[in-house]
């Protein structure tokens, strides 16, 4: 099997490229014991152009504010983050891909303090076609109602912090195990906050409604679909949403870089709507998917081409 170590290629390290299978640090590295550090989850696109990476700003700048909240100072410019990106598709050679951008405190120490640890950056990126199996997208998942719960009002909970990825994945694992395909969590006020790695939009009466932004992660699949859906002429309404709310909806879908956009058909054993892929959710991922390969005129100033 093919692991994350041992393939060809290169990855960027605090401004060098090392050999992939270099790439690589020490057991007693302060960010793999306490999980304090963040990440970017960023897509590049085949495009007619070349390969070109969605949003690579907004990424960027979200890398730069979760560090922020946990301060944590990325020794880069912007600018030399974003240099990285794009190189990292070239010198991989790879038409598209799954870029992984993170920063971690290295093994100066392992007090709780971190005073003084060095901050480390990577940027690493392969192919990871889907993150769910291509049927999905069609038929759409059956997602479950989290026992795991978001702090609501937390900068850090809604921040792509990588000790937030706990409880991501033992909401996953949950849904898993009782037969679903992804979790759907809830804050600690009981109202709706986001998938395991994604979003969450219900769309009834022709209008979409997605949760604000006090318990779920401030999505960038998500600023898309909702100006994919303000093209459309649709309303977009950003407030707390509620069980009921979710339940009773005429489509549901989820949003997010690695998943895309991904129709949910059942929340826990209710059917949503017709039980099959809505009409507007098939329009506007036709439309998002259309968009990341660079097939639409609008909004192009989404668009890195790598270069
Ligand atoms: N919520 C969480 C918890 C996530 O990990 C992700 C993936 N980054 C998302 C939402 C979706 O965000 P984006 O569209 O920026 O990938």
């Amino acid at each position: 099997m093919m692991t994350m170590e041992d393939r060809d290629g290169f990855i960027w390290m605090d401004g060098e490229w090392l050999d992939w299978r270099d790439a690589k640090i020490h057991v007693l590295t302060h960010t793999l014991h306490y999980g304090m550090g963040a990440f970017e989850g960023v897509r590049a696109y085949e495009t007619e152009n070349g390969p070109a990476i969605f949003r690579l700003d907004d990424h960027t700048n979200r890398l730069f504010n979760s560090t922020k909240i946990l301060g944590m100072k990325i020794p880069f410019s912007v600018e030399s983050l974003n240099q990285a990106q794009r190189e990292v598709v070239v010198k991989n050679n790879l038409k598209s891909a799954y870029i992984r951008p993170m920063c971690f405190y290295g093994s100066g120490s392992l007090g709780l303090r971190a005073d003084d640890l060095k901050v480390h950056t990577i940027v690493a990126a392969w192919e990871w076609p889907s993150y769910m199996s291509p049927e999905v997208f069609e038929e759409g998942i059956k997602v479950k109602i989290s026992s795991y719960i978001r702090e609501r009002g937390n900068l850090v909970s809604r921040s792509k912090v990588n000790g937030n990825y706990v409880k991501s994945m033992m909401a996953l694992k949950e849904a898993l195990k009782e037969g679903y395909d992804e979790a759907l969590l809830l804050d600690t006020k009981n109202f709706i906050s986001e998938g395991s790695g994604e979003n969450l939009f219900a769309i009834k009466d022709d209008q979409l409604f997605t949760p604000n932004l006090e318990a779920s992660l401030d999505g960038i699949t998500r600023k898309a679909i909702i100006s994919l859906a303000e093209e459309l002429g649709l309303k977009v309404n950003i407030l707390d949403l509620t069980e009921e709310d979710i339940l009773s909806s005429e489509e549901l879908f989820f949003t997010g870089t690695a998943a895309e956009v991904v129709p949910i058909t059942q929340v826990n054993k209710t059917k949503i709507g017709s039980g099959k892929r809505g009409k507007i959710t098939e329009i506007l991922q036709k439309n998002y998917f259309d968009q990341v390969r660079g097939k639409r005129t609008s909004f192009s100033e989404w668009h890195t081409l790598v270069s």
